[in-house]
């Protein structure tokens, strides 16, 4: 699949289920209102689409959501997606997860050919871990990363930068991290979804966390490419990998080779555009692929440029109204 800019997409993240057990504040409001789950697709048609996307070139598929390891029933996703796996037509499955239950799964997921994860935290501190999920236990979670190293998975961590929230917690997961052999993302916060807080009020530029961090830490810029958005930097001191992913301050559209699907079977061709195609439409017409790939070949004809996003003075409201579960970031 090339697209009009001739960038070849083969990085698919698919957003499994909107729903999810914590409730971040930069993500979702307290109340969400989550999609029925008559509108959902089953584990069988994502199977499908996922496939039929493989079928197309792509190599690398990630499930989010919401979050992928509450949706019942996932193990059997993976472990059919292995398939792809075990017969080399894709090279990496893996996906990003809250960790709450990664205690329970990380040996099945290692089965099922899981390598890496992401998985999310946001602060080291459990009261203040508590206040940004509204509600979420990092004891738990904690426990879900020793169990996933004990399977054998590499974990890199996913911190949202939030003003006046953890910038003083920069550093200490770096050497948390560093101790324990994780890789570590700083990401800024994207205007997706309305919320309960004013955005504005919690960007922080990711170049204003590398500052921060360059206190404590000598950073080198490397040329690793994990096939997603990140800039990386390594740690002289640790020898882990430090990343930043600037949507908002700098523009990674040029390499884009990603789309999503949403769990309603929605394609969309930028993270920071509304512009989407139905999938869900052609997949249930027919038991062949012929109309589906046929949705989706037009679909990658139509992929932008780039985003635009923008998070400034007098325009803090979301820019676009769909939440970051939605697509699964
Ligand atoms: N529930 C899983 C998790 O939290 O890892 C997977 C889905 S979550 C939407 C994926 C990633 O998006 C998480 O690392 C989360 O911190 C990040 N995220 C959510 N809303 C965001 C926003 N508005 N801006 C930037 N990152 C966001
Ligand atoms: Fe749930 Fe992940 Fe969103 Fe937090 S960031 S509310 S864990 S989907």
């Amino acid at each position: 699949m090339i697209d009009p800019n001739g960038r070849n997409i083969t990085y698919l993240r698919v957003s499994v289920t909107d729903r999810c057990d914590f409730r971040c504040v930069y993500c979702m409001a307290e109340d969400m209102t989550f999609l029925p789950k008559s509108e959902v697709l089953s584990l069988e048609e994502l199977d499908r689409l996922c496939s039929a996307f493989v079928a197309k070139g792509v190599k690398k598929i990630r499930l989010t959501g919401g979050e992928p390891l509450v949706r019942r029933g996932i193990m059997g996703l993976f472990e059919s997606l292995g398939r792809h796996l075990k017969n080399g037509a894709l090279e990496e499955l893996t996906l990003t997860t809250n960790g709450s239950q990664l205690e329970k799964y990380a040996s099945e997921l290692a089965s099922h050919g899981i390598k890496r994860i992401n998985v999310s935290i946001d602060t080291l501190d459990s009261e203040k871990f508590s206040q940004i999920t509204r509600g979420g236990r990092l004891d738990q979670v904690k426990r879900g990363l020793i169990a996933a190293t004990d399977a054998g998975l590499h974990i890199k961590i996913n911190t949202v930068a939030l003003k006046d929230f953890n910038e003083n917690q920069f550093s200490g997961l770096v050497g948390w991290c560093g101790k324990r052999g994780y890789d570590i993302t700083f990401i800024e916060t994207m205007p997706l979804g309305e919320i309960d807080s004013d955005r504005i009020t919690q960007y922080l530029p990711v170049s204003k966390v590398r500052k921060i961090l360059e206190k404590d830490w000598t950073l080198k810029d490397n040329n690793y490419n994990s096939g997603g958005p990140s800039r990386y930097t390594s740690v002289a001191e640790t020898g882990q990998y430090v990343g930043f992913i600037s949507p908002l301050s700098h523009n990674f559209c040029a390499t884009c080779n990603r789309i999503r699907v949403t769990c309603t079977g929605k394609l969309y061709m930028c993270l920071g555009q509304d512009d989407n195609a139905d999938l869900r439409a052609p997949l249930r017409a027919s038991e062949g692929n012929e109309l589906l790939d046929n949705v989706i070949d037009e679909a990658i004809g139509r992929k932008p440029k780039s985003h635009e996003f923008v998070i400034e003075p007098g325009n803090a409201g979301p820019a676009l109204t769909r939440h970051m579960s939605v697509t699964g970031g």
